[in-house]
């Protein structure tokens, strides 16, 4: 049962050859054997309470397609039952007082929450290792990271422990985890998913979205949490979509651009075999792939390094000790309570990010560094148009690689921030422009002993153009069964 797709789940439900506790109940079991420390907080009477009602909308007429179907939410999502810490100990014992709009979503829904999934300190990481609770272990090879910031989220899925889960991408953190533990996720178009509720990190990059193992399970998790929130500034006003609308689409003649910037010197060659093998079978479904040029993919990293920390220094003001957060034990006054809390509550890669974005915002520098970064983002997003866009465009959507290597070895990088920087090369352009993107599986790379781990292929798209998004992964899905594999 726990191999099925949400898909599969959801008919069983509605079939009633399973009960939506049985169901909750066995994710619950799995999730207590597991020690991939994927998850930071369950409670399985809430859980089951959760369970039974669903159990009731089954029973009436009142169930919807994710109704009774567990799901797991990752700990930047603040829920009113369960803690929400954002991986940090500065939250360590918080308990919020409202659902995250994208919890309310699901819970409407009358999907099953199993617990808190864990991910790096405020989403700051491409490992897991910046959690204050511990890393998450790669199922595929549990001395591998999973990624970063879902990471938690990705493991999940991949372990089975969840059918599905909320993750949050700012510059890859849905498709990077989802690579490297061989899931299937996406980050939808920025604006799409409400940021209400969702534990700020950079405001202008921040992005909800689904981790699954197949792309029309994503369509499903996508129709319910995307959509149009007044307490989210920046959301979006559009009409309702469904998202699984085109899956069945022949991609006969889709034009896929093939980047020359993703392919570049940096990449390994497991990774290009896999990607290069999964291009080869879109050519086989019958589309062209077409050279194309981003020129400024390197900038992406520079820049996002300076406009994400830059935000991130003004959302973590707000964690000081008095409005929200850890407080130090003693203090001599209230500079030094500040201080102290904030040192105390922080972790050494927060507290970096802290300082960067206070010192590109700083008088004097804002002009070189953070108005800068301003403008090479919207060239970022100009390239992406001229290859997705207009009379002249050159392709219908994107491909290449999603991280330049597999999973490394937990604790190979952790001394070294930028070498963590330097890997999210080929996710930060998009999310910079504010596309659509995902990542399905697409084969395996050398590990470490005997363990294979796994590749993604990145699959991005115009503004809004998420359904053929998942037509194009949902298609490649029917023809592989690379998103099948499971760890042993
Ligand atoms: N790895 C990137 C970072 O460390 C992206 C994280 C994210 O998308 N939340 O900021």
């Amino acid at each position: 049962m726990h191999k099925l797709t949400l898909k599969e789940l959801s008919a069983q439900l509605q079939a009633r050859k399973i009960s939506a506790t049985e169901l909750a109940t066995l994710f619950l079991d799995r999730i207590e054997a597991s020690d991939l420390n994927a998850f930071l907080h369950v409670d399985r009477a809430l859980t089951l309470a959760q369970a039974q009602a669903a159990d009731v909308r089954l029973a009436g007429n009142d169930a919807g397609p994710l109704t009774g179907v567990p799901i797991a939410h990752k700990d930047i999502f603040v829920t009113r039952n369960w803690r929400t810490t954002a991986g940090s100990h500065m939250l360590q014992d918080y308990v919020s007082p409202f659902d995250a709009t994208v919890v309310e979503q699901f819970n409407a829904a009358g999907t099953v929450t199993l617990g808190k999934l864990n991910c790096d300190e405020f989403a700051m990481g491409s490992s897991n290792e910046n959690s204050f609770y511990g890393p998450v272990k790669n199922p595929w090879d549990k001395t591998a990271i999973p990624g970063g910031s879902s990471g938690g989220s990705a493991a999940a899925v991949a372990a089975r422990l969840a059918p599905a889960a909320t993750a949050t991408d700012t510059g890859g953190s849905i498709r990077q985890p989802a690579s490297l533990c061989g899931v299937t996720g996406i980050k939808p178009t920025y604006g799409s998913v409400s940021r209400y509720g969702m534990i700020a990190f950079a405001s202008s990059l921040d992005q909800g979205g689904p981790i699954a193992k197949t792309a029309e399970d994503c369509g499903l998790l996508l129709n319910a949490m995307t959509g149009f929130d007044e307490r989210d500034s920046t959301s979006l006003q559009r009409p309702k979509e469904d998202f699984t609308r085109s899956l069945n689409q022949s991609l006969q003649g889709l034009r896929i651009g093939v980047p020359r910037e993703f392919f570049g010197a940096g990449l390994a060659a497991d990774v290009e075999a896999a990607v290069r093998g999964a291009l080869a079978e879109f050519e086989k479904l019958g589309a062209t792939l077409v050279d194309i040029s981003l020129p400024k993919t390197e900038l992406s990293i520079p820049v996002y390094y300076v406009i994400a920390p830059a935000e991130a220094s003004s959302n973590l003001s707000r964690f000081d000790g008095v409005r929200y957060g850890h407080r130090a034990a003693d203090y001599k006054d209230l500079a030094e309570m500040y201080k102290k809390s904030r040192a105390e509550g922080f972790g050494e890669e927060v507290k970096r990010r802290i300082l960067v974005g206070s010192y590109v915002l700083s008088h004097g520098y804002y002009d070189a560094y953070y108005l800068q970064a301003q403008k090479i983002r919207r060239l970022i997003a100009e390239d992406f148009q001229r290859a997705l866009a207009g009379e002249n465009r050159q392709c219908d959507v994107i491909m290449g690689p999603v991280s330049p290597t597999v999973a490394w070895d937990l604790g190979d990088k952790t001394d070294d921030p930028v070498a963590n920087y330097l890997a999210d090369i080929f996710t930060l352009s998009t999310s910079l422009a504010g596309l659509p993107g995902m990542s399905i599986p697409c084969g395996f790379g050398q590990g470490g002993k005997n363990a294979k781990r796994p590749v993604g292929l990145q699959i991005i798209g115009n503004y809004f153009d998420e359904a053929r998004l998942l037509n194009v992964a949902h298609q490649f899905q029917q023809a592989t069964d690379w998103h099948l594999r499971e760890p042993a």
